[in-house]
């Protein structure tokens, strides 16, 4: 049976001392029901990795651009009606079709220059990935997307390992932050970081003493958001709560 292989596939079978041979790639080529195989060189002399769901554990900064690589390929060769297997980790093709010979070529000279064979898709994965990644890790109010808030980075984060990723940044450009006590977002004017949530502000009522309650009352008609010092000012200055938070307070202060 004669075999057609393409110039990197034949490189690959003298130069790798794991990959296989000539021999083995003739087995393959008829295990696929081929009579020619073909590899990809991804640019660096390393066949073009094949991308499956499967190999979540790897960092999104390399699985991105591996799968945008392998799915461009993929579709290339499948659109000039050449067809592919998985092999080892690797795409390879039936190299008994002239087209596939050109396609291989044409991507191998690409990626020698560039890394990545659609740069619009890698952005599109990134983007997809981050906002899945913020809507996973952060509670967002209900008014805000994921997308909102990439929207208002300065750049997208590419990989939840690798890239800073400033939520709280970006929530306080749409007017959000967070409660100081439950991290619950909380839309204010002021976004200091030091406000807590209505909850938080009830929770630190001291008994049936409505000072608290009070304060809170007049700033939520404003749309405010106590800080836990205010709040503490507040007790502070109340005749029923102050010797019950600050029993020792009076003495010290000779009162
Ligand atoms: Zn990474
Ligand atoms: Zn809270
Ligand atoms: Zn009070």
């Amino acid at each position: 049976m004669d075999v057609k292989f393409n110039d990197f596939a034949r490189r690959y079978a003298d130069s790798s001392r794991y990959g296989p041979d000539l021999h083995e790639m003739a087995e393959l080529a008829f295990d696929f029901g081929w009579r020619g195989f073909g590899m990809v060189d991804d640019g660096t002399g390393e066949p073009l990795a094949e991308w499956d769901t499967h190999n979540y554990y790897n960092c999104d900064c390399s699985e991105i651009p591996t799968r945008v690589n392998y799915e461009s390929a993929l579709a290339a060769f499948k659109a000039a009606g050449v067809d592919t297997h998985s092999h080892n980790g690797w795409i390879v093709w039936d190299a008994a079709s002239r087209a596939g010979h050109e396609i291989a070529r044409k991507i191998s000279a690409t990626l020698a220059d560039y890394p990545i064979l659609d740069d619009e898709r890698l952005s599109e994965l990134e983007w997809d990935n981050a906002v899945r990644m913020i809507e996973d890790l952060y509670r967002l109010p209900d008014d805000v997307t994921g997308d909102d808030v990439v929207r208002e980075m300065p750049e997208v984060p590419y990989c939840s390992n690798c890239s800073s990723c400033d939520v709280e940044d970006a929530m306080a450009s749409l007017g959000y932050s967070q409660c100081m006590d439950c991290s619950t977002w909380i839309k204010s004017l002021v976004c200091s970081g030091e406000h807590v949530c209505y909850d938080c502000a009830d929770r630190e009522r001291e008994g049936d003493c409505e000072c608290v309650p009070n304060y809170v009352d007049g700033l939520r008609n404003m749309g405010l958001y106590p800080t836990a010092s205010d709040l503490r000012e507040i007790q502070r200055g109340c005749e029923t709560c102050y010797p019950v938070r600050w029993p020792h307070g009076g003495a010290k202060l000779g009162v």
